[in-house]
């Protein structure tokens, strides 16, 4: 079988090789690949920038975002031949710490996770992977053309969960959110927002192109002049951010009315340093009850929830967030630059 490879924190590595197909080991399933999605994680795994081959390997499999089809399962496992399936992936550190005791793997404290296509376990970038069953999440077939999206859903699952936790500590009947940044991340975001019926904002830059018309279609309003224009004479209870603009995260965080929850899910390049006028930071914070929080990863109570979140979406306003599919042979296409309008790429692997 053909797999989609980095040999980690080497520039210019991604290579398409060759392997053994793997022999699924007892509790798990064999799954014939049907598509992969390509995010941020992925160009910076190509670019060198990180990653961790398994032990005894220099070749790491790439690709976190799958959706395969069950070839075989075993006898007692919950899953069939045929099954439409996704693949959880981050696993709990050995030790384990007290967050992976208890399956909340995805808020691991000691750092010692693994994670499929990332760190020291092979991805799901081949034309077939195998996964414990119970590491595996059954979808309704309904999801074929857009269950991809799972694994960036996934993050937005926790990451309402934890506006939901944070919002809980008191009295919270949200109306409205803001969304910075209308990507895959943002999107879903604004997706859930109007699946719960708040008044939905998404900040971009992009004037052209299906974000317009995708946050359009949801019932929502977008915006391109900026985060003060945005929130102008309607403060957000809950913001959540997806850029990871160094500058936007920081209005982001003073953007919400009183008792509001700032959540941010996209990651800032380090070392760049800007001008804060932290005392004006603090205030709004302090004398609003404000809560900033940060969300990543996902354990197997949000890929539950993601699947809910998928099912009850206009499964045509989710295959529009696939605004590109390129055959496998032609992987090099979805690792370049993305141009601003692009939403999400995926990589076909059914054969
Ligand atoms: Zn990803
Ligand atoms: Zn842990």
């Amino acid at each position: 079988m053909r797999a989609l490879t980095v040999k980690p924190e080497q520039q210019g590595s991604l290579e398409l090789v060759e392997m053994d197909e793997p022999a699924p080991a007892e509790g798990e399933l064999l799954v014939d690949a049907i598509a992969l999605g390509v995010c941020g994680t992925d160009r910076e795994l190509a670019n060198g920038e990180y990653g961790w081959a398994p032990e005894g390997s220099d070749r790491l499999v790439i690709g976190h975002e799958s959706l395969g089809r069950v070839r075989e399962a075993p006898e007692g496992s919950g899953f069939a031949s045929g099954d439409l399936v996704v693949g959880i992936v981050r696993r709990p550190d050995p030790v384990p710490c007290g967050a992976c005791a208890r399956g909340l793997f995805d808020n691991c404290r000691n750092g010692e996770y693994t994670e499929r296509g990332i760190k020291e376990i092979h991805g799901y970038g081949s034309e077939a992977w195998v996964v414990e069953s119970d590491y595996a999440i059954k979808l309704d077939p309904a999801l074929t053309e857009v269950g991809v999206l799972m694994e960036p859903m996934s993050v937005l699952a926790k990451a309402w969960e934890q506006v939901d936790k944070v919002g809980g500590r008191s009295w919270f009947e949200p109306k409205s959110v803001l969304v910075t940044g209308a990507g895959p991340i943002g999107l879903l975001a604004a997706l859930v927002g109007a699946q719960r019926g708040l008044d939905v904002h998404v900040l971009d830059r992009n004037t052209e192109g299906p974000k317009p018309k995708l946050v359009k279609a949801l019932g929502a309003t977008y915006h391109t002049d900026g985060l003060a224009k945005a929130i102008e004479g309607t403060e957000p209870d809950i913001v959540i951010e997806a850029t990871g603009a160094n500058a936007l995260v920081l209005e982001a965080m003073a953007a919400t009315g009183a008792y509001g929850v700032t959540c941010l899910t996209g990651v800032s390049p380090a070392g760049r340093t800007i001008d804060v006028d932290a005392g004006a930071l603090n205030r709004e914070l302090v004398l609003e009850n404000d809560v900033v929080v940060g969300s990543v990863n996902a354990n197997h109570s949000h890929f539950n929830k993601a699947a809910e979140y998928l099912l009850e979406a206009d499964h045509d306003w989710l295959k529009g967030l696939i605004t590109r599919r390129v055959a496998l042979e032609d992987y090099e296409q979805a690792f370049g630059k993305s141009s601003g309008d692009e939403v999400k790429v995926v990589i076909d692997l059914e054969s």
